[in-house]
């Protein structure tokens, strides 16, 4: 009844003033190590304490209370399709990232999963650019370590420390849209606040040449690992419009 990813479009949301996005301790910088890994399905960073002994969060939109940030993973496509998971007024963008967080109230994330305000993902649309007219220094830093990460089960380390606000940059996070979803992997918890950005960061096409160089369990490249388009069943979508706030 409520699976993602859906189709999104302004034409088919609600419009409303919701709050903006709060973004707690997303401007303090993570301790270290920071790990990204291969998954065999997508590359993947955990998300550690801040250096005030904290963690990110996030509030605002549709959520209540405080989401506590736990990973950072991505879907891409190939050299054939774009591969964001959400289509954004009938776009299939290049990549898309998620940054899932679980609900405060719930201890980890296993936990969160069995309830429906369990878990908000923030989801992030790349589009691909001749070339990028911005640095952005968060992710550059992953996108460095993506050769090192080919092989299944494979690890690397991020030099030097970020924010986790660096993977976002200057992207508008004032226009988003929100639903009541799923995870889109297996077992595909119907435990989701979804909020999906409308506008797209740049990332170079070297860059995401490195996502498709990325191998499965088998050696296979892991190409297109989005899910498909799940069916909508009159959910309400939110818009949220610059003029509200
Ligand atoms: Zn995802």
């Amino acid at each position: 009844m409520r699976q993602s990813p859906i189709k999104l479009s302004i034409n088919s949301s609600i419009i409303r003033p919701l709050p903006r996005i709060f973004f707690g301790n997303y401007d303090v910088r993570l301790k270290r190590p920071l790990k990204l890994a291969n998954k065999g399905y997508t590359v993947e960073m955990a998300i550690p304490q801040t250096r005030n002994g904290q963690k990110p969060f996030i509030a605002g939109g549709l959520l209540r209370g405080q989401y506590v940030a736990e990973g950072v993973h991505l879907h891409w496509g190939s050299p054939a399709s774009g591969g964001s998971e959400h289509m954004v007024n009938k776009r299939r963008y290049d990549a898309e990232m998620h940054i899932v967080h679980r609900n405060a109230r719930y201890t980890n994330i296993d936990e969160a999963l069995n309830y429906s305000d369990g878990v908000a993902v923030l989801g992030i649309m790349f589009k691909i650019v001749r070339i990028p007219d911005r640095i952005y220094p968060g992710l550059k830093k992953i996108y460095a370590e993506l050769p090192n990460l080919v092989e299944y089960h494979s690890e690397a380390k991020l030099p030097g420390s970020i924010t986790l606000g660096q993977l976002l940059g200057d992207l508008n996070t004032r226009d988003f849209y929100t639903y009541r979803g799923s995870l889109t992997t297996p077992e595909c918890n119907e435990a989701v606040t979804w909020t999906v950005f409308a506008k797209p960061l740049p990332v170079a096409m070297t860059d995401v040449v490195k996502l498709w160089k990325l191998q499965d369990s088998d050696g296979n490249l892991i190409r297109n690992n989005y899910r498909v388009l799940q069916r909508r069943n009159n959910r309400p979508v939110f818009y949220r419009t610059p003029e509200s706030q």
